[in-house]
């Protein structure tokens, strides 16, 4: 067989928690909390779902949700946005991402995305029949290159990607970084794709920098986030994009084609928590603060040396006191022989660093999953 993907096979989440499982390792592996889900978004659902909202939502999504994602730009982000022409729930952001992609994207042409890189970009730029082109993020800091990102544009180059808060880096992008990006984009024909997922996960009083409190990119950008992330539920799969009305246009030719629609009462369910609990997600930031803070000190205590973390619920770990193993079979060792699972960074990369050993460990978890992965690394 040709296959259409042959550079792909199975994603890194999948083989890690795999082995995870296999081995009955503390997985701080694959990125999911395993805490409950707020009592009020359970309540909500299961309301919803003796209200009869059980059958197909409007293709564009529910109009409560679509509408409480508008107040929300403008609440956050102090942008105005139209929840009819702009707004689209799609079935967790990989489904967003994906549309996207496939909206404005023709073969032959090129996305720039910058590595390390989320893995399902590439796989969606190249079924689009186009090609990525990648651009490395500093290797230490996780800091963009503008003039790199400048030097990778051709008259192929069709998008670009970004992600902040940054997977698997936690790096964010400041003012700065916008200012650049929409200086290299001004003038250009170029659409920008921004990855927002860890919107609400943000650090030491920093301003989450969305595309949306800038008109100039807003105007040429999907803006992508998911509520996984935000309400502890990565298994409902559900997210949105933002975008200008030509562009949510072409995004919902390709999401009514996809998915065509996305779990009813989930979306129900999420309006009114947006609504009526906004402190949710304004508290979001703290709660995995101190998880981050609790579980950096920890890791003093043992051989892998934390890296700045500045948003996100991911930690990466420089584990080159432990061993000299490339990352893939240094967390494969440490899940078989020491019980825990992380994540490597090269599946990341087009070209992944010489010499880097980093490993990437999620604090999305109870103090107890993270006091025994504590007392496992310990002993490394
Ligand atoms: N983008 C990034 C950067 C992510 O980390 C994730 C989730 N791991 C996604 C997209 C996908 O989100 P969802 O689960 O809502 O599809
Ligand atoms: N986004 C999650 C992570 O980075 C994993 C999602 C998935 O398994 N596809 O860990």
């Amino acid at each position: 067989l040709e296959t259409k993907l042959p550079k792909v096979g199975t994603t890194i989440f999948t083989v890690m928690s795999q082995l995870a499982a296999e081995h009955g390792a503390v997985n701080l592996g694959q990125g999911f909390p395993d805490f409950a889900v707020p009592q009020r978004l359970v309540d909500e659902l299961d309301a919803a779902m003796r209200a009869g909202h059980n059958q197909y939502a409007p293709m564009t999504g529910v109009a409560p949700l679509r509408q409480a994602i508008a107040e929300k730009a403008l609440r956050c982000y102090g942008r105005q946005v139209d929840a009819d022409n702009e707004v689209t729930v799609t079935s967790g952001a990989t489904e967003a991402l994906f549309n996207a992609i496939h909206a404005v994207v023709r073969p032959g042409e090129e996305v720039i995305v910058l590595d390390p890189a989320y893995d399902s970009y590439e796989p969606a730029i190249e079924l689009a029949g186009a090609r990525a082109v990648h651009v490395a993020l500093d290797p230490q800091t996780f800091a963009v290159d503008w003039s790199r990102v400048r030097a990778a544009i051709t008259p192929r180059t069709r998008l670009l990607l970004i992600n902040s808060p940054h997977n698997p880096s936690g790096a964010m992008l400041d003012e700065a970084d916008l200012q650049e990006l929409t200086e290299i984009l001004r003038d250009t024909g170029i659409f920008l794709l921004s990855d927002e997922v860890y919107e609400h996960i943000i650090f030491d009083g920093r301003r989450h920098e969305s595309v949306l409190r800038w008109p100039e990119l807003a105007g040429r950008a999907f803006v992508v986030s998911s509520f996984g992330k935000t309400y502890h539920c990565t298994g409902w799969k559900v997210g949105y994009a933002i975008a200008p009305p030509a562009l949510t246009a072409e995004f919902r030719k390709v999401h009514q084609y996809n998915t065509f629609t996305t779990f009813s009462p989930a979306q129900f369910a999420f309006a009114a928590m947006i609504r009526e609990q906004p402190e949710h997600y304004e508290q979001l930031g703290a709660f995995y603060q101190a998880k981050r803070d609790h579980f950096r000190e920890q890791l003093l205590g043992t051989r892998l040396k934390p890296l700045p973390v500045p948003g996100g619920y991911f930690q990466l770990v420089d584990y080159s006191a432990v061993s000299d193993l490339p990352d893939t079979e240094f967390v494969k060792w440490l899940t078989v022989e020491h019980g825990v699972t992380a994540i490597p960074l090269s599946p990341f990369y087009e070209v992944p660093p010489a010499g880097q050993r980093l490993a990437r460990l999620c604090f999305a978890k109870n103090q107890a999953t993270l006091d025994a992965a504590i007392e496992r690394l310990k002993k490394l």
